[in-house]
């Protein structure tokens, strides 16, 4: 399947055309001129990946102020998953924009916020009743759903993993595991967060059975099950490197924790709404979560997120005890129900496999002659590659940096990630034609000859 109904044009809007076009260096003119500014009234904090300013997205491209056009393979962090400025969406927003912008959940309810939920609550794994919280960011979710497993069980321990990545807020970033530049500096960080080692195929060449022992018999014996309230892991850690766990260390996890009355949190804020080639990641691993919290791609590129899960777990916290003042926003509530009426009925899983296939089969080709490329690995349309030196295996993060610029500069975006910061890794938007992927994958291959 090359093409299905993901359109490329805003609504009513001039067709983007879908090609890559260089017009001036990147970064332009334009693109420079405000770096100058950026860096004048933004903080340093605030990082950028790609030097340039984008004026128009959609389809498979990002359109910068030079005129640049340029393929996205990153969907601004796995979140255009139908694609930028998707029409539906933006009819949605429109619409909605113009009845209310805001009442507050929490002070006058509306019916788009209770949809969302619903939905939710239907596509979600599991087919047991379910009840949903709608906040603002992914952090936050995680956060909440944090409070809701410790309101629930009245115990105070919660595990992260190796390699997890859960936000930037206090508590998410003592979730959270790397250091630079997630944490360094931002501390003291919450307490009761305890780390377990995670199932890493290619670098810990253990099954998933033996993976999930090692974690299962660090948490017994230095937290105990007694004194924790939930696990929280990524079926796929994004950030930390899109590392696919071996067969069956997550059914073994969340085995336990519903053996252990442990509340088995799954983190699909990146890894959710047809991204791995299945509705939720969970779904692909047979995997269902007591908790699970969605963001990126669930509003078409609108701030939402949610936490959804068993109905008595999420009303174990009191009445007021949840909550924000934008939290379900009604213009956002109206993006997800168009986007999540889009991933449910225009054939996104299946493209999202069709992208897989093609990420890996070219991927899977260029490792065959490269032996810098130690590993390609993931699910659907979520692909990485991990770089290493090939004399030692050790990380290469500078070859997945030199790559990445160098195909940002040659008009490709292309994201790293990774613990060790030499993962190169591919979300492209499920908009994107296959000719567009296949020509940004022809700029990665030859900026691996050139780089190195
Ligand atoms: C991005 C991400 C978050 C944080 O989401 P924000 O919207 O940036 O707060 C949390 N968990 C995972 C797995 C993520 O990828």
């Amino acid at each position: 399947m090359s093409t299905i109904d993901l359109p490329t044009a805003p609504l009513g809007g001039p067709a983007l055309a879908q090609e890559r076009r260089l017009r001036t260096a990147i970064p332009g003119p334009r693109s420079q001129e405000l770096l100058q500014r950026k860096a004048a009234a933004v903080p340093v904090g605030v990082g950028h990946t790609a030097p340039i300013h984008a004026v128009a997205a959609g389809g498979g491209v990002v359109v910068d102020a030079d005129g640049n056009s340029l393929i996205d393979l990153g969907s601004g962090i796995a979140v255009t998953t139908i694609g930028n400025a998707h029409p539906k969406v933006v009819a949605a927003v429109q619409e909605q924009a113009a009845r209310f912008t805001h009442t507050c959940f929490m002070i006058s309810p509306y019916e788009s916020y209770i949809q969302v939920a619903e939905t939710l609550n239907r596509l979600t794994p599991g087919d047991h009743p379910k009840k949903t919280a709608l906040f603002n960011s992914g952090a936050e979710a995680v956060e909440n759903a944090v409070k809701i497993a410790r309101k629930h069980t009245g115990r105070p321990a919660v595990v992260a993993f190796e390699h997890g990545y859960h936000g930037r807020t206090n508590l998410t970033m003592a979730l959270t595991a790397k250091s630079m530049p997630y944490k360094s500096g931002f501390g003291p960080f919450a307490g009761e967060i305890y780390r377990a080692p995670l199932s890493y195929p290619f670098r810990d060449g253990l099954s998933g059975a033996d993976a999930a022992r090692r974690a299962l018999s660090m948490i017994e014996k230095q937290i105990g099950a007694e004194n924790l309230a939930a696990v929280v892991i990524e079926p796929i850690p994004g950030e930390g490197g899109f590392i696919v766990p071996a067969e069956g260390f997550l059914g073994a996890l969340a085995r336990w924790c519903r053996e252990n009355g442990v509340v088995f949190i799954a983190d699909e804020v990146q890894t959710g709404f047809a991204r791995t080639g299945d509705m939720f990641a969970c779904d692909g691993f047979g995997v269902v979560p007591d908790l699970i919290t969605t963001a990126k791609g669930i509003a078409g590129g609108l701030p939402l997120a949610a936490v959804t899960g068993r109905s008595e777990i999420m009303d174990a916290a009191h009445v007021g005890g949840l909550g924000g003042t934008y939290g379900g926003n009604p213009i956002a509530c109206a993006a997800a129900l168009a986007a999540l009426d889009v991933f449910e009925n225009d054939g996104v899983i299946e493209r999202a496999r069709a992208v897989g296939a093609i990420l890996m089969d070219r991927l899977l080709g260029m490792q065959e002659r490269d032996p810098r490329i130690g590993d390609v690995r993931g699910r659907g349309a979520m692909v990485a590659a991990e770089f290493v030196v090939p004399e030692t295996g050790d990380a290469d993060a500078a070859l997945a940096a030199a790559v990445a610029k160098a195909c940002i500069a040659d008009g490709v975006i292309v994201l790293t990630c990774g613990t060790y910061g030499n993962v190169l890794r591919f979300l492209p938007p499920l908009s994107i034609g296959d000719d567009l992927l296949s020509e940004g994958l022809d700029v990665l291959e030859s900026a691996l000859r050139d780089v190195g």
